[in-house]
């Protein structure tokens, strides 16, 4: 076992969903053209927003609580080996066993392996965003195993042959039409006769998720946190899916990003509250199943826990890109950008889409493969208002522009702006200069070729009639 922290390698190109298959203005303009999808993402994001916000609003130390979470992020950054090392020792103690996975394909052959051992063709699998990061799921699959996604909505995504758009509700971009056609289509065994309803379709997952969880003796996890004082893991969720598969397989295998690990449980306090109203807008959360290691007689008797790297050390490497591994993953910052809201997560291109997938997935791929998310934004804010742990995205969105490759054209006028710019005189000139442009018509109708890329979608600013120069000087 090998710790690979302090030797930062991106995620590796071919395996996992980091990277998408066009740029991001392309797949957004693409993405654009769905008016359903448009639809059901609006109606959905308002509904979430509205929830979150009435019960933050209960809370008078929300703001307190937020820099707690800050606080207590950047400090587990500042010493991520040691508390990694230490949760290692308690899982371990406590009848765990701890593998440390470089990257997406280390991971994968760690679980696949662990799953053959079992002999079980078959794997329950509870919500989490570290498996999907691999795609653990085609991995399983070419090894001849079968994945089968119990929460809800990510198997909706599963049964639909789709990707999901959402980190907290993968298949927002569906409506209730849309599901009943894909559980009629793939849902084996469903009543012809399903209706839209929502209890009814809710009641179908059930029907045949219940034998698939009393059947199958290995489940696959992610974590939210990871407390390193004791070794407990947890999974915050919803429906009791996640219960399900936490607690009745013979079998368990966690895959968790080295960024999750907490010091205390005292710490864990503050992300209990944080949490659950900042994602889905409830005062606490229906489950939170926690776990040491093995317990005898009572669920799993066998527990791995997968410490995936994939990138993360090379996003912690940078002082101000690292924020970007304190989210806690609960979609508050997708939720109010409008960005997101219009082209939906699939134009993202990676299974991290929004304000925090437009600066994590480029960290962790190298800002080469995703150049484009960082310009996924109008740098409005609102996902910094309403980031639970106060990831400041405006600012790393900025340090991420400036890190990726701009074309010739960009460089060379830069370079031409910053030369005249630290010369006075020429650049009194070239005030008078644009003064002449305005004179000559052009306002309004944006800047001449070549650089008329740069105002098609922006006004151009009004030159005033005297600069401030030519004011000075009258005085
Ligand atoms: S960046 Fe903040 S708001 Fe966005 S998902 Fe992460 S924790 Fe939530």
């Amino acid at each position: 076992m090998t710790t690979f922290l302090g030797m930062p390698a991106t995620a590796p190109r071919g395996v996992g969903h980091l990277r998408g298959d066009q740029p991001f203005p392309r797949a957004a303009h693409d993405a654009l053209g769905n008016s359903q999808m448009r639809r059901n993402l609006r109606h959905a994001t308002t509904t979430i927003r509205g929830k979150s916000g009435r019960v933050i609003a209960e809370l008078p130390d929300w703001q307190r609580l937020r820099d707690a979470g800050s606080a207590i992020k950047a400090d587990v950054m500042s010493r991520l080996p040691e508390l990694l090392i230490q949760l290692e020792a308690r899982v371990t103690g406590a009848g765990g066993v701890v593998h440390w996975a470089a990257d997406a394909n280390e991971a994968n052959r760690i679980v696949t392996g662990l799953v053959r051992q079992t002999g079980s063709e078959r794997v329950i699998k509870v919500k989490s965003m570290a498996t999907q990061e691999i795609g653990l799921n085609e991995a399983l699959e070419d090894a001849g195993i079968t994945p089968v996604e119990t929460d809800l909505a990510e198997l909706i995504v599963q049964l639909g042959d789709d990707k999901p758009s959402h980190i907290l509700v993968p298949a927002i971009h569906r409506n209730r039409s849309e599901i009943r056609e894909i559980f009629l289509r793939a849902m084996p065994g469903v009543d012809p006769a399903l209706t839209d309803d929502p209890p009814v379709l809710a009641a179908a997952a059930r029907r045949y998720l219940r034998e698939t969880f009393l059947s199958t003796s290995v489940a696959v996890s992610g974590a939210n946190f990871a407390i390193a004082d004791t070794g407990t893991l947890g999974v915050v969720e919803s429906e009791g899916n996640g219960r399900m598969c936490l607690t009745l397989p013979d079998t368990l295998i966690t895959v968790m990003g080295i960024e999750k690990v907490l010091p205390t449980w005292r710490d864990l306090e503050v992300f209990l509250q944080l949490l659950p109203r900042a994602s889905t807008g409830e005062r606490m959360n229906p489950y939170t199943t926690m776990w040491t290691g093995v317990t005898p007689g009572d669920g799993p008797q066998n527990f791995h826990l997968v410490l995936l790297d994939n990138g993360r050390s090379a996003v912690l490497a940078d002082t101000v890109g690292r924020q970007a591994l304190h989210c806690i993953r609960c979609s508050a910052c997708l939720n109010v950008c409008p960005v997101y809201e219009r082209t939906g997560g699939h134009a993202y291109g990676s299974v991290y889409p929004g304000p925090i997938g437009a600066v994590l997935s480029p960290q962790l791929t190298g800002i080469e493969d995703n150049a484009s998310l960082p310009y996924a934004s109008s740098l409005c804010g609102a996902c910094f208002d309403a980031c639970p742990v106060k990831i400041d995205i405006p600012s790393m969105l900025v340090h991420l522009r400036n890190k990726a490759p701009h074309s010739p054209a960009e460089r060379a006028a830069m370079a031409a702006a910053a030369y005249t710019m630290s010369r006075p005189r020429l650049y009194a000139s070239a005030q008078r200069a644009a003064k002449m442009a305005r004179i000559v018509g052009r306002r309004g109708r944006g800047l001449p070729p070549p650089l008329s890329g740069w105002t098609a979608g922006r006004d151009l600013p009004e030159f005033p009639k005297q600069t401030f120069r030519d004011w000075w000087a009258q005085r």
